[in-house]
């Protein structure tokens, strides 16, 4: 079988036919990290293993490096953690290697996935393949660029206000913000408690919703896990969408790039074509979600990271980046005796105002679409010294999170050779229906099939 940039679905149908086997794949993306990434920098952590031990049917998967993997090192892209091994693997890396994926490498991100464009890793900043000079979005930058420069199929992730989404928009890639509670928490690190999501890259809808079917469902080890029974996400996924309704707020159209607002009138033109029903919909208190987020968030963080002092793992607090003492200084603040009615409770009460948009919504629509992100890729550089411009490169991201509503993003378009996605959010745990809409604007557009051309770099 040639490999040429292949999907999930090729590898495991190739398995199947046995025109592959597991060594061959091993060894075709282990190759392509070798010569590649040194453009891209998506790596943090590579595992070897010799070619015996590889199971047949297994498949390589890459993980975000706050996902704990035993025995293997996990730093969350910081110093402070540069050398720490854990003891057990996440919950969800257990799913996974049950089902036949194997850890070929852990992935660079945001340290502590704080940021938006994979610039605030204490190591290296990730390159976006399709334009090297430019961010591939964060804070799951190496997860979306190693599935968009084919250095894995699948890479997981995590989704606290739009790392899993604003990335994949920027990297051609498919990218699942499962509903809140639908995939465990368990051994991947906190950053928003109330709002982290666990999800994964991959370059199609078919094998977004094969990784699904894994990794989703109940977790005895992670208390706010769903017991919502899971549906099997492949059964319904060819479905058509002809007489469905598609709702597009108004508010996530404001202050759009005109490029990404081109784009976007095109995919919502195809939806059309394949027969759903388009309605203007309003989400009025959008204009609040992003200024919650940034108290809610650093409030959370500040907690979450009081446990990683530093002096449990030989450092002082200077090992901290900027990021993560900013965020810890905020926390703490909007947290404090006098500031707790004024910052956070307020903030909170402003995140219902935001969920009640969305059920409100839901009441007249099966979904919404809209774009991910508001620019085009910055280049490298470009936002990183400027934190409330960097913040706001996730305002059509945060609702969803706010919300714990599911969130795919999936290729829409191009504009000058860069990618554009656009989001389909949906009721609570109905990423069912999200795979099928996802599914049918897909086969219809191929978008996934332009891949960057990373010879060049060779
Ligand atoms: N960019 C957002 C932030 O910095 C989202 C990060 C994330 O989803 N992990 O908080």
């Amino acid at each position: 079988m040639n490999l040429d940039n292949p999907t999930l679905k090729d590898l495991l149908n190739g398995l199947e036919s046995k025109k592959i086997s597991s060594p061959e794949i091993f060894s075709y993306y282990n190759n392509r990290i070798s010569s590649l990434d040194k453009h891209i920098g998506s790596v943090i952590t590579r595992v070897e293993f010799d070619e015996e031990s590889i199971e047949p049917h297994s498949i390589p998967i890459g993980h975000k490096d706050i996902y704990s993997t035993k025995d293997i090192k996990t730093t969350a892209a910081s110093n402070i953690l540069k050398d720490y091994v854990p003891p057990y693997d996440a919950t969800s890396v257990t799913r996974l290697t049950t089902a036949g994926f194997r850890t070929i490498a852990k992935l660079n991100c945001d340290a502590f996935a704080h940021g938006a464009t994979g610039e605030n890793s204490d190591f290296f900043p990730t390159k976006n393949p399709y334009d090297v000079s430019r961010v591939p979005g964060g804070s799951s930058s190496g997860s979306a660029a190693a599935v968009a420069a084919g250095f894995v199929p699948v890479a997981t992730a995590t989704d606290t206000g739009g790392s899993i989404r604003f990335p994949a928009s920027f990297t051609n890639t498919v990218g699942i913000k499962p509903t809140y509670g639908r995939v465990s928490r368990h051994g991947i690190f906190a950053m928003t408690s109330s709002t982290d999501s666990i999800g994964h890259f991959t370059k199609t809808v078919w094998d977004s919703a094969y990784v699904l079917n894994k990794t989703a469902g109940y977790d005895p080890l992670d208390a706010t896990s769903s017991r919502t029974p899971v549906p099997d996400y492949l059964s319904t996924i060819g479905d058509s969408i002809t007489g469905l309704t598609l709702g597009v707020p108004q508010e996530y159209l404001k202050d759009i790039d005109p490029e990404i607002e081109k784009v976007f009138d095109e995919a919502v033109k195809t939806f059309t074509a394949l027969g759903a029903k388009i309605v203007e919909v309003s989400l009025p208190h959008t204009k609040y979600a992003i200024s919650s987020y940034y108290i809610i968030t650093p409030s959370e963080i500040s907690s979450n990271l009081a446990r990683l002092n530093g002096i449990r793992y030989g450092y002082d607090r200077s090992e901290f980046g900027q990021e993560a003492k900013r965020r810890i200084m905020l926390g703490t603040y909007c947290l404090s005796a006098g500031y707790y009615d004024q910052y956070y409770k307020k903030a909170q009460q402003a995140r219902t105002l935001v969920v009640k948009d969305f059920t409100e919504a839901f009441e007249q629509v099966d979904a919404l679409i809209a774009p991910v992100s508001a620019v085009m890729q910055p280049k490298l550089g470009e936002v990183v010294n400027d934190p409330v411009k960097n913040y706001m490169l996730d305002v059509l991201a945060v609702p969803a999170n706010l919300a714990g509503v599911p969130s795919l993003a999936l290729p829409a378009g191009f504009s000058h050779n860069l990618p554009v996605g656009l989001q389909i959010i949906g009721k609570h745990f109905d990423e069912a229906l999200l795979y099928r809409f996802g599914y049918a604007f897909e086969q219809e557009t191929m978008h996934y099939k332009t891949v960057p051309t990373l010879k060049d770099y060779e």
